[in-house]
């Protein structure tokens, strides 16, 4: 058997090219997720730790989207739509309209898609550990029976190009693309299964115009520049946004005055447990992280350091980034040297 060399966000690096650029301020950072458009391109995950209204609000506020996760009851998940909607009205009415709302594809479907469209969601993400998937088809089929051109369909997460073109065919307007790389998965473990999340980004590139959503292992500004290079219309981030001031949960305070939150996998037993009662697939875990602060303050971080990353490869654009990118693989010695390493001496 013949096996395929992949590469993860590590193995990487762009290479630097000449630059015309003289300010950040030049960089638009501008996207679209199938026929909307966004001028930041990230979105926070459907996670019971990431995503609330606060986090959906914070994200609408600076340019991206957040989606609100549905792990909580068909009343409570639109009543966080209600809320997000009235408040994002009082401030900018475009925003109301991007309202992103998760759901699965069984059980309370196509009742709980009824209730989220009925308050206003109007982009519904069926999300699923294993997009490539029979019921994900019927899923996104029966939506765009019923809804149209009225809403936009989010779907996977899968990890190949052939889940990205069945998935495109099947009628998904985005899809998340990545399997096992987040930060709080255990999947490849557990199963065996998954592709490094920027090796999938690569390969579905070139597939259909389907926006492509890198999800899973982003950890730094970098990564995030990379999938963006390597094809991927938004990123989706969990564990970077994890611990700031806008997601689910208590800051708890430790002896030593260090002040934590809690983030965890929508698989691990904890999460499972506290949304269905007991734990049945196990493919996360739950940690703890450090209290981040004020999430605009990181979010706008990290569009500083994207549109340096842009102008490294000297990109105005992300079309520009996208098709001037040149990737060269590092070493592990090479990954040594890219990190801080006077630390480690
Ligand atoms: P992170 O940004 O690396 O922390 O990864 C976040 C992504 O991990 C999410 O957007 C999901 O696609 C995925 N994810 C969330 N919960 C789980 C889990 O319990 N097991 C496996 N993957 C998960």
């Amino acid at each position: 058997m013949k096996f395929r060399e992949t590469v993860c966000f590590d193995d990487v690096l762009l290479e630097p090219q000449k630059s015309t650029i003289d300010s950040r301020e030049e960089i638009d950072l501008s996207t679209t997720l199938g026929k909307l458009n966004f001028n930041f391109p990230v979105i926070s995950s459907p996670m019971d730790t990431v995503t609330e209204a606060s986090m959906a609000i914070a994200r609408a506020r600076f340019g991206g989207l957040g989606i609100i996760h549905r792990y909580n009851t068909v009343q409570h998940q639109c009543e966080l739509v209600s809320e997000i909607y009235t408040r994002l009205e009082e401030s900018a009415s475009s925003a109301a309209s991007n309202i992103a709302a998760a759901i699965g594809t069984s059980d309370d479907f196509s009742s709980r898609a009824e209730s989220l469209f009925s308050v206003g969601a109007r982009i519904l993400c069926i999300d699923v550990a294993h997009g490539h998937h029979t019921l994900v088809e019927s899923s996104i089929k029966s939506l765009k029976d019923k809804y149209a051109e009225s809403i936009t369909i989010i779907a996977g997460n899968i990890a190949t190009p052939q889940a990205f073109s069945d998935l495109s065919e099947w009628g998904a307007d985005a899809v998340r693309v990545g399997i096992g790389g987040g930060s709080i998965c255990s999947t490849r473990i557990q199963t065996g299964h998954g592709i490094p999340t920027l090796q999938s980004v690569l390969d579905c590139r070139d597939i259909a115009d389907t926006t492509i959503i890198a999800d899973g292992g982003i950890k730094t500004s970098g990564d995030i520049v990379k999938a963006l290079a390597a094809g991927a219309d938004m990123v989706m981030l969990g564990s970077m946004l994890a611990g700031t001031s806008d997601t689910p949960g208590e800051v708890f305070q430790s002896t030593d005055n260090k002040r934590y939150k809690v983030y965890r996998g929508m698989a691990s037993p904890e999460a499972q447990i506290a949304w269905r009662g007991e734990a049945r697939s196990l493919e996360g875990v739950s940690t703890t992280v450090d209290f981040k602060g004020n999430t605009r303050k990181i979010l706008s971080k990290t569009n500083k350091n994207i549109k340096s990353g842009l102008s490294y490869t000297g990109a105005r654009n992300l079309k520009e980034l996208r098709s001037r990118a040149r990737f060269i693989k590092q070493t592990p010695a090479g990954l040594v040297e890219s990190n801080t390493h006077i630390l480690a001496r």
